[in-house]
């Protein structure tokens, strides 16, 4: 199987490339039309329907594309506009299709033999199937070598028993990645882990779409898992190496995230920027009080660093330099920094923005669950400790 690399560090500078530049704009273009005209339809059925992972693989936005019969894998450059752009529009949405296109596809890409690649990997990048991965489980989730589903050997099949919960796709997907223990007798649970794809509709899986208040579209699931019989033949990659693969996943998604939480608060920054002109107080619009102002200027400076860590992390990434503390930190303040936008905007629409079906405030159900989502904040800070004496070298 050929999957094309890093693409060794496109951009030298802050401006775009053509190619970064067409990629935007038809990024655009699918936003306008048809996902902004179906979207208003998708939230009032509060899902993410496969005509959207339909819409997302024609147009190649799913974390990679074919390329003269070869799979070839998006720049996170180019990458990090689709999460920044639809998270403004829907952070459901946006969450549903990276899931797919940097966790599903990624783990798919990454290490599947040619037959789940014919079966899995180019269905998923067209979105003609739908993707989940599942790690976190009810005893553990930031602890993520601590899950305790089991998957039995059993001559021609493994049997899995357990559980998984808050799988964003878990019900409607097609085909879940799922981590399990194979080796109970490790010295470390992370060395007994392994990865399978398991097909969503095995006999013995049930799964149950749960409620939540942040990323509404999106289906949130609970797993649960009883004498599922997985061929051998879908374990994917190799047997008790699946927690290193799944770091492998995560490190890099961390980017795609940070890109999904700064379009939220560059959302929620629009809507309390436009109101703030409109709106009159004491005789002048909110903009025009000088103490407000500064806080725009404040907000719009914690953005434009934001944008500025996102596209490093992407930079490096893309080079195939080490990015995994500026992923981090990229992913530790364009959340922590978004929450505080998201509820600052909605205080500049005063009593309105507390109302029902107020945009501003869903965006802060949005950042709030932005902060959990691939790692909370202690995560993240556990990982860039660990790395200061190379930042500061890099300073
Ligand atoms: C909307 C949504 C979608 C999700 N989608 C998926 C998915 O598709 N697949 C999947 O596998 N999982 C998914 N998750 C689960 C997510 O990865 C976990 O929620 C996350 O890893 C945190 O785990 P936890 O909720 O069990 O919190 P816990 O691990 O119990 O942590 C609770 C809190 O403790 C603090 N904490 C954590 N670690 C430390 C530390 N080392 N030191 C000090 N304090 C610490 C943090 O504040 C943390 O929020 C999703 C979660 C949400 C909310």
């Amino acid at each position: 199987m050929t999957i094309t690399g890093p693409n060794h560090g496109e951009r030298v500078d802050f401006k775009q490339t053509e190619g970064e530049k067409q990629f935007v704009k038809e990024l655009k273009a699918t936003l306008d039309e048809p996902i902004s005209l179906l979207y208003p339809e998708w939230k009032k059925a509060n899902t993410t329907p496969r005509e959207f992972f339909k819409i997302m693989g024609d147009a190649s936005l799913l974390g990679y594309r074919m390329e003269d019969g070869v799979v070839t894998q998006i720049p996170w450059q180019w990458n990090v506009h689709t999460y920044r752009e639809l998270s403004q529009l829907s952070g459901g949405l946006s969450i549903a299709a990276f899931v797919q296109g940097q966790l599903g596809n990624k783990a798919l890409a990454s290490f599947v033999n040619d037959k789940q690649r014919e079966k899995y990997l180019l269905p998923a990048i067209k979105g003609d199937i739908i993707m989940a991965i599942a790690n976190t489980e009810p005893g553990t989730g930031s602890d993520a070598a601590g899950i305790s589903l089991r998957a039995e050997d059993k001559g021609d099949h493994y049997l899995l028993n357990g559980r998984k919960v808050f799988i964003t796709n878990g019900d409607i997907a097609d085909a879940i990645v799922v981590t399990a223990i194979t080796d109970r007798d490790a010295e470390k649970n992370h060395r007994g882990i392994s990865m399978f794809i398991v097909d969503g509709d095995l006999p013995g899986l049930t799964r149950i779409r749960m409620k939540k208040h942040g990323w509404i579209e999106s289906h949130l699931s609970s797993l649960i898992f009883e004498n599922v019989k997985v061929p051998k033949e879908n374990l994917r990659g190799e047997r008790n190496r699946g927690f290193y693969q799944l770091m492998e996943v995560f490190n890099s998604s961390r980017i795609g995230l940070a890109a999904l939480a700064f379009g939220t608060s560059l959302g929620a920054f629009k809507e309390a920027y436009n109101y703030s002109r409109k709106r009159k107080i004491f005789g002048k619009t909110i903009f025009e009080h000088d103490l407000k102002a500064s806080e725009f200027a404040e907000r719009i400076t914690m953005l434009e660093a934001g944008w500025l860590m996102i596209q490093k992390a992407a930079f490096l990434s893309d080079s195939g330099e080490d990015f995994l503390h500026n992923a981090s930190m990229a992913k530790l303040f364009t959340t922590e920094e978004g929450m505080k936008i998201a509820q600052w905007s909605a205080l500049v629409f005063g009593a309105r923005g507390a109302m029902d079906g107020q945009k501003v405030s869903a965006y802060i159900m949005d950042a709030h669950v932005a902060l959990v989502g691939e790692g909370a904040p202690e995560v993240q800070k556990l990982i860039i400790s660990r790395n200061i004496d190379r930042i500061l070298g890099a300073l």
